[in-house]
Order: structure tokens, then C-alpha cells, then sequence
């Protein structure tokens, strides 16, 4: 459903991402664990494009939330005019590409020698010529999706909220779905009243949310995520503001939501939820995902001194 490919993220001279790629099913509950800038929210915000990526792309489904990297596209680079001039100079004898070049490289016609030497140092230009801006452009007409479009799929759930407090629970609930002009004031009241009679909140609508726990504002702001229907929801340390008899109201509610096979990845603290909830674990540790697996395998057994080191401290 989300796939990351080989995203970097730089602010300034600060290398957050260096280099994810995950891929997130549908139905599937993944849990992010690790140090605190580690690079963990800036990956979330990476997913539905609240940062865009330095290198690497994101997709959902099959569209595409990025501008192209031609870096992944080894099709693309091949019509490069540094490609051109790098593969005319090595076939002229230049350097010879070693023994056993791929079948893959002679059906495909590239030459991944090449392709490799672009990539590592990094060749590509402003202007690479027309057959090359040719091809971009059209990747991105058959590929590439307005992001607001992508947003209203991928509901986001941040730490402190981010609820607007002059304006009333309903109204916070209905705002991005009638601003967008995606339902009608009558359905989204409809939605919104549903949803906050299931988690027990509906005589709080016409309250204003610094009138509410901590607790009653991050279910209304899951709440708000729902009301859009996403498909999938990220939730970026749902409970670390919370005081902690409120903790359990908020993970009971997501816990709710993903037996009901709602597609999540969650950052997260709270261990004993990560091993239950969870169908996947990571732990991502300077910019890059150390290691992934199972709850069981994840915390039984884990192989990277870091993570080790990390849950040694936590647990
Ligand atoms: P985590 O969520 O794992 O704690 P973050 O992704 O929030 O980590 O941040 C990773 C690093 O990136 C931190 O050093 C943080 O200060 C920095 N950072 C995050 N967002 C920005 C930004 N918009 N501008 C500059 N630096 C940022
Ligand atoms: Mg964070």
C-alpha cells in the first residue's frame, strides 16, 4: 500500500533519513521503535508528503507522492546525456566492463556498470537533454498523483494533537472533509457524530477542545483522521504527551481500530503494545532501519547491538 524506496531527507547540513525503504501491506500494524532523532516522525511525515524526501520515492499503490528519482530508474538514467557519454567511452575501450556481465544487462541493453557509476558518485546534472526530460515528464503524467488527493487516504495522528482550540469538537471534526469539498456539511456532522458516539464523546461535540484531557483530545484527533476514511492511519507517538491514566484509553482505541483491520504504522514507546498489536516491528536508529521483524522474533530475539542495547534500557 505505502512503499518507501531508498528515501534520504536532509535538513541543512543534518542527515536525518540516509537511505529507508519499507514497504507497509495492506491490513498490516507496524510498529517504529528507537531513540529519540533517530529520524523516526520525519519518516512518518515522509509518507504522506508533510516533507518531501531529498532523494527516494514514495508510493501509494501505484501512484506516486514524489517527484521522480531517476536514481531508481535505471531506464531513465539510461537516457541520460552523462549515460550516454560514460557508456560511448567505455565501449570505445576505455574500461572494459569485467567478465560476467547480467543476461539482464544485455536484454535490457543498459549498461549497469555504468548505471553503477553514475549512481555512486552522483553524476546526474541539471540538464540531461531531451530524450531524458521527455521520458521524466511522461513517468510523471502516468505515475504521479496530486498529494492532497494522496493525504485524504493516509490519516495522521500527531503526539500533541494539533487540534484547533477556537473552534468546537464538531467543527474541528468536520473541517478538512467540507474544506476540501469531500462531503457535505450534513455528512460529515453524520460521520463525526457516529464516531464520537462510539468512543463515548458525543455530549463533548459542541465543546472546545482546552476543555477536554489529553485522553478525550487524542481520541477526538483520531477521530478526526477517521471521519476522512482513510486507508491508512499514522500515528506518531499517540501517548507520549499523555498522562499516563490516559494512556490506556488512547491505545485501547487503536487497538479497536486495528482488529478491525485498519492498516496502521505506529511510533511508539509503549513496548507491551508494540508486541501485541503489531504484525511487524522496526527499530530505526540514525536515519537508517536497523532491523525488522515479528513481535515475538523482534524482541526475543534481537540481533543489532544497538537495539539490544536500546530495549536493555527500556524493558
Ligand atoms: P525522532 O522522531 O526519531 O525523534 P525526528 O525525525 O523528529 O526524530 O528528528 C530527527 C532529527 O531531525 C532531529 O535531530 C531533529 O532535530 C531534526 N529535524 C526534524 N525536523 C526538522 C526540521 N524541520 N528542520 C530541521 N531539523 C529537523
Ligand atoms: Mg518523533
Amino acid at each position: 500500500m505505502i512503499s518507501v524506496r531508498n528515501i534520504y531527507k536532509t535538513f541543512g547540513d543534518l542527515q536525518v533519513l540516509k537511505g529507508v525503504s519499507c514497504e507497509i501491506e495492506k491490513g498490516e500494524k507496524v510498529a517504529i521503535i528507537g531513540p529519540s532523532g533517530s529520524g523516526k516522525s520525519t519518516l512518518l511525515r515522509c509518507m504522506n508528503l508533510l516533507e518531501e524526501p531529498t532523494y527516494g520515492e514514495v508510493w501509494l499503490d501505484d501512484k506516486l507522492l514524489t517527484p521522480i528519482d531517476p536514481y531508481i530508474h535505471y531506464d531513465l538514467m539510461a537516457k541520460t546525456k552523462t549515460y550516454h557519454s560514460l557508456a560511448a567511452a567505455s565501449s570505445n575501450g576505455g574500461s572494459s566492463s569485467p567478465s560476467g556481465v547480467s543476461d539482464r544487462t544485455k536484454a535490457s541493453g543498459i549498461d549497469l556498470d555504468v548505471i553503477r557509476q553514475i549512481k555512486d558518485y552522483d553524476l546526474l546534472k541539471k540538464n540531461e537533454g531531451s530524450e531524458y526530460k521527455a521520458a521524466l515528464k511522461e513517468m510523471e503524467r502516468v505515475n504521479r498523483v496530486d498529494v492532497n488527493l494522496a493525504r485524504q487516504r493516509v490519516g495522521m495522528v500527531f503526539q500533541h494533537f494539533n487540534l484547533f482550540n477556537n473552534l468546537s469538537v464538531m467543527n474541528n471534526l468536520i473541517l478538512a472533509p467540507t474544506t476540501l469539498k469531500l462531503q457535505s456539511e450534513a455528512e460529515a456532522t453524520e460521520k463525526a457524530s457516529e464516531l464520537l458516539n462510539r468512543i463515548g464523546l458525543y455530549d463533548k461535540k459542541d465543546e472546545y477542545p482546552g476543555r477536554l484531557s489529553g485522553g478525550q483530545k487524542q481520541r477526538i484527533a483520531i477521530v478526526r483522521s477517521l471521519v476522512m476514511n482513510p486507508e491508512v492511519i499514522l500515528f506518531d507517538e499517540p501517548t507520549s504527551a499523555l498522562d499516563p491514566e490516559m494512556v490506556g484509553e488512547v491505545l485501547e482505541l487503536i487497538r479497536e481500530l486495528a482488529e478491525e483491520g485498519m492498516t496502521m504504522v505506529i511510533v511508539t514507546h509503549e513496548m507491551g503494545f508494540a508486541r501485541e498489536v503489531a504484525t511487524r516491528v522496526m527499530f530505526m536508529d540514525g536515519g537508517i532501519i536497523q532491523e525488522e521483524n515479528t513481535p515475538k522474533e523482534f524482541f526475543a530475539n534481537p540481533q543489532n547491538a544497538r537495539l539490544q542495547e536500546f530495549l536493555s534500557k527500556i524493558l
